[in-house]
């Protein structure tokens, strides 16, 4: 039994121990003080809470200053009184296998906007640990094999004698001569230094998929770390950041750009060609178009990462007005503000524009 032992379990020991130091039945001096110990070493494994802080720190109230340590004082500690009820941890097992599996790894690769919108393939350098070529992860030197333990004799575990609130039990204990594996390896690997795997650097070549966002995981099985002794290796995952574009906003699958025309040509109408991440567009901009105006090209924007089809690209049209007039040009100007009886136009209050949508819509976003 372990430190898995269920509730049941638990109580099934606690009450076969309670009987026999009960102060009722049991009158040898300090039977009263084991009881009182064994009473709160059920308190405490059989509240879950409680359970869980000793199980992830092997302490009460995960510190050394606990009732453990109290215990410890005066010859046994908390493990002690958790073996007693269980009669060693660990007992009844065999010998640990050498071979565990990998760790998963996870690297970063970034990546531009443009080929999150088509997806693209990618070579990365990933160091892990892979499988030592000389030993093959057996961790031997070549020619030589593992000899079982002389000390365990391949049980990988030992019988050590423990004072406990009982007397002197029996408990088991790895042992120290194999560190618990049965066997010994009496000539390491000379390369991997007997772990049966090394540290190497490759490059490979991953699909990042169209659609993909910052935050979004590429996992690659079997692409981790290996494990020792010839244990599988992990899965290797692979974190994507979309590098912020000088002209493309993105937000879910929907592109966003700006397109400034010139104050005459947002009057009069025009064409303008504008480069998109599908090449070269041509947007028509009609007579009378307003700062502010969106237009939108369907389908140019990010693929979706799962269905079909592409979001939207928005251009937000932004009229420039100009800044410097020479004096020919300052003097159609006006010509014109009196034909449009403008000279002494006044203002209009509303709250209607849509001129500040695009600056705001870039705050949200942060610019990602
Ligand atoms: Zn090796
Ligand atoms: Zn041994």
């Amino acid at each position: 039994m372990s430190r898995d032992a269920t509730g049941e379990e638990i109580k099934k020991a606690y009450r076969k121990l309670a009987r026999k130091l009960h102060p009722d039945v049991n009158t040898a001096p300090g039977a009263g003080d084991e009881f009182k110990a064994v009473t709160h070493a059920y308190e405490v494994l059989s509240d879950p809470q409680k359970r869980r802080v000793y199980d992830t720190t092997g302490q009460e109230n995960g510190t050394d200053n606990g009732y453990g340590g109290g215990f410890s004082g005066q010859g046994f500690g908390f493990q002690d009184i958790f073996d007693t009820f269980f009669g060693g941890a660990g007992g009844g097992r065999g010998p640990a296998s050498r071979t565990r599996r990998g760790q998963d790894a996870l690297i970063n690769v970034r990546i531009d906007l443009k080929d999150a919108v088509f997806g693209t393939n990618k070579k990365i350098d990933v160091e892990t640990a892979v499988v030592c070529p000389t030993c093959d992860g057996s961790c031997c030197q070549p020619g030589t094999s593992p000899r079982t333990c002389d000390i365990c004799h391949g049980s990988g575990q030992v019988q050590r004698a423990v004072r406990s609130i009982l007397g002197q039990v029996m408990t088991t204990a790895p042992c120290g001569s194999c560190q618990g594996f049965g066997t010994v390896i009496p000539d390491p690997c000379h390369e991997c230094a007997g772990e049966g795997r090394i540290r190497s650097r490759r490059t490979l070549t991953i699909k990042v998929p169209a659609g993909v966002a910052t935050g979004t995981r590429i996992q690659l099985s079997g692409q981790g770390e290996a494990g020792t002794a010839g244990g599988p290796q992990g899965d290797l995952y692979v974190e994507i950041r979309v590098n912020a574009d000088p002209v493309f906003v993105r937000d879910g699958d929907d592109l966003h750009a700006t397109l400034t025309v010139p104050m005459t040509a947002a009057a009069l109408g025009t064409v303008i060609s504008m480069d998109t991440f599908d090449g070269a567009r041509e947007i028509s901009i009609k007579a009378g178009t307003q700062s502010g105006e969106i237009t939108t090209l369907k389908g140019l924007g990010v693929t979706h990462l799962r269905g079909y089809g592409r979001g939207d690209l928005m251009v937000h049209i932004q009229v420039e007005t100009p800044q410097k007039l020479d004096a020919e040009q300052e003097e159609l100007l006006r010509q014109l503000a009196s034909l449009r009886g403008e000279e002494f136009a006044e203002g209009r209050v509303g709250s209607g524009s849509s001129t500040g949508v695009f600056a705001k819509l870039r705050d949200r976003l942060g610019n990602h």
